[in-house]
C-alpha cells in the first residue's frame, strides 16, 4: 500500500495535478496497487484559508506519506507579501524540512517532438539523460554571504557528508541505467570543486562498473548543446545545477512536459518544473504531461516500479505520436487540445496497453 500527499497548489497546479491523480488511479486499477491520495493545501491557497503558506498540518503529512505530489504554487495575488511569507519562500521550506538534498530532472526526447527543438533534430534524436544536481548546500546556503556598498559575498562550501551522499545516488542511478556518471565542477579554479571530485572518486570505489568521466562545467554546457546523446547520468553541485539542468530541459522541450523528483533519505517529492501559469489558469489549456511524466518518476523512484514508469512514458509517446497538442508545443498547422482531452489519450492509451 502506497500513501501520496497531493498539493494541488495555485494557478493551473489543481488542473494538472488531476491529470496526473487520474493516470495513477488507471494504473492502481490495472496493476491491482492500493494507493491512497490525500490533498493538502499549500501555497496561495493555503494562505487564503490559513494565512500561512506552509501549515505544520500539510508538513506533518508529507513527512508521514511515500510521496508528495505537487502542481505549482505562486501568482499575482501574493506577490506583494513579505519574502519570508511568499510561496517561494514555503518551497524552499518544504524542501528543506523534508530533506530533499538531490534533485533529480530527466532531459529526454519524444520522438514526436524531436522537430520542435531549437537543436537540430539529428542532434537530438535518442537524447536521454538524467540530471542529478545538489538541493541543500553549495553557494545557495554557505555562510558568510551579504553585501554592502563595497563589496558582495558569498561562500561555496560543501561538507564530506553533502557530496558522499549526492554521489552515492549519482552511482545508483547510473548502476540502474547506462552506467555512466558524468560528475561537474571547476576543480580547475575552485578549491571546493576539488574536494568535490575527490569524494566522488572516493565513492567509485564502491561502484567499480560505472564509468566516471570529470567535466568542466564550463565545457559541459558546451557539450550538452553539440552532442547530448553521449550523457547518461550527471551529476553537479547546486549552483551549476541550477543551470546545466535548465539547459537539459530546455533543449527537449517546453516547460510543459519536464517533470522532475526531489529526493532525500526518507523522503521524495514530485513536480513539473514549471510554474502556477497564471496567464493560462483556469482555463483547461495547460500542458499535464509535466505532472504526469513527475508521477512516472514517483512509480520509478518512491514505489521501486521502473515498469509502471515506462507504461506512463509510452502512453504519452503514443499520445504525442496521434498529433495530440496542448497551445505550448504545437506548431500552427496542429490542432490543439485541452488539458483534459490531452490527459483522456493518455488514459486511454494506458487502458489499451
Ligand atoms: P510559469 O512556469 O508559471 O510560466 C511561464 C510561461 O510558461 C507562461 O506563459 C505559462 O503559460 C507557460 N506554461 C508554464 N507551464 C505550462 C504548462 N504546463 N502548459 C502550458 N504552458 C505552460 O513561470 P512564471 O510565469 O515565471 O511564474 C508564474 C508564477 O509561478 C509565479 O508566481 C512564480 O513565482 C511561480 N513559480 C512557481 C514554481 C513552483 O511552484 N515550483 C516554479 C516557477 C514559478
Amino acid at each position: 500500500m502506497f500513501k501520496i500527499v497531493s498539493i494541488p497548489g495555485d494557478g493551473i497546479g489543481p488542473e494538472v495535478v488531476a491529470s496526473a491523480i487520474r493516470v495513477i488511479n488507471t494504473l492502481a486499477r490495472q496493476h491491482g496497487l492500493e494507493i491512497t491520495i490525500e490533498e493538502h493545501l499549500f501555497g496561495g491557497a493555503s494562505f487564503d484559508v490559513h494565512g500561512e503558506m506552509l501549515t505544520q498540518e500539510t508538513l506533518e503529512a508529507c513527512r508521514k506519506c511515500d510521496a508528495v505530489l505537487l502542481g505549482a504554487v505562486g501568482g499575482p495575488k501574493w506577490e506583494n507579501l513579505p519574502h519570508e511569507k511568499k510561496p517561494e519562500a514555503a518551497l524552499l521550506g518544504i524542501r528543506k524540512e523534508l530533506g530533499l538534498f538531490a534533485n533529480f530532472r530527466p532531459a529526454k526526447v519524444y520522438d514526436a517532438l524531436v522537430n520542435a527543438s531549437s537543436l537540430k533534430p539529428e542532434i537530438l534524436a535518442g537524447t536521454d539523460f538524467m540530471v542529478i544536481r545538489e538541493l541543500t548546500g553549495g553557494i545557495y546556503f554557505g555562510e558568510p554571504r551579504g553585501y554592502d556598498d563595497t563589496r558582495g559575498w558569498n561562500t561555496m562550501v560543501y561538507e564530506h557528508y553533502e557530496v558522499e551522499r549526492i554521489a552515492r545516488l549519482a552511482f545508483d542511478a547510473a548502476m540502474k541505467r547506462k552506467k555512466q556518471l558524468v560528475s561537474i565542477d571547476k576543480a580547475n579554479v575552485l578549491e571546493s570543486s576539488q574536494f568535490w571530485r575527490n569524494i566522488v572518486h572516493e565513492v567509485h570505489k564502491d561502484f567499480p562498473e560505472v564509468e566516471l568521466i570529470d567535466m568542466y562545467v564550463d565545457n559541459a554546457a558546451m557539450q550538452i548543446v553539440r552532442d547530448p546523446k553521449q550523457f547518461d547520468v550527471i551529476v553537479t553541485k547546486n549552483l551549476f545545477g541550477d543551470i546545466l539542468s535548465d539547459i537539459s530541459g530546455m533543449i527537449t522541450g517546453s516547460l510543459g512536459m519536464l517533470p522532475s523528483a526531489s529526493i532525500g533519505s526518507s523522503h521524495a517529492l514530485y513536480e513539473p518544473i514549471h510554474g502556477s501559469a497564471p496567464d493560462i489558469a483556469g482555463q483547461n489549456k495547460a500542458n499535464p504531461i509535466a505532472t504526469i511524466a513527475s508521477a512516472a518518476m514517483m512509480f520509478e523512484h518512491s514505489f521501486c516500479m521502473k515498469n509502471v514508469a515506462d507504461e506512463i512514458y509510452s502512453a504519452i509517446e503514443k499520445t504525442l505520436a496521434s498529433g495530440f497538442r496542448t497551445a505550448d508545443i504545437a506548431n500552427p498547422e496542429d490542432t490543439i487540445v485541452s488539458t483534459t482531452e490531452m490527459t483522456d489519450a493518455i488514459v486511454a492509451n494506458l487502458e489499451a496497453s
